[in-house]
């Protein structure tokens, strides 16, 4: 039987029509995102990095580069997630 005519299975499946071919937005600016879309709610690395779906790694790289973004403000505070006192992100 001859079963190489289908297709490659772990060949570069592409993506759906509509969808950007390349990298979407970097994790900047999907957590800048987030905290937009939970005005007045401050999130530590670990809860932000979960709710974009990233490691928690993602989420503590990202944070000193949130705080030079105008629109957030990132400070030692209560989590509104988790509730741990640490350092969070807001929108201002
Ligand atoms: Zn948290």
């Amino acid at each position: 039987m001859i079963d190489q005519n289908g297709q490659d299975p772990t060949g570069s499946a592409p993506r759906p029509p509509g969808q950007h071919p390349r990298r979407g937005p970097t994790i900047l600016q999907r957590a800048v995102t987030c905290l937009k879309t939970h005005p007045g709610q401050a999130f530590c690395a670990s809860c932000l990095s979960s709710l974009l779906g990233l490691q928690p790694s993602a989420g503590h790289n990202v944070m000193p580069k949130l705080e030079g973004y105008g629109i957030v403000s990132v400070r030692h505070d209560a989590c509104s997630r988790c509730g741990r006192r640490r350092l969070v992100a807001s929108t201002k």
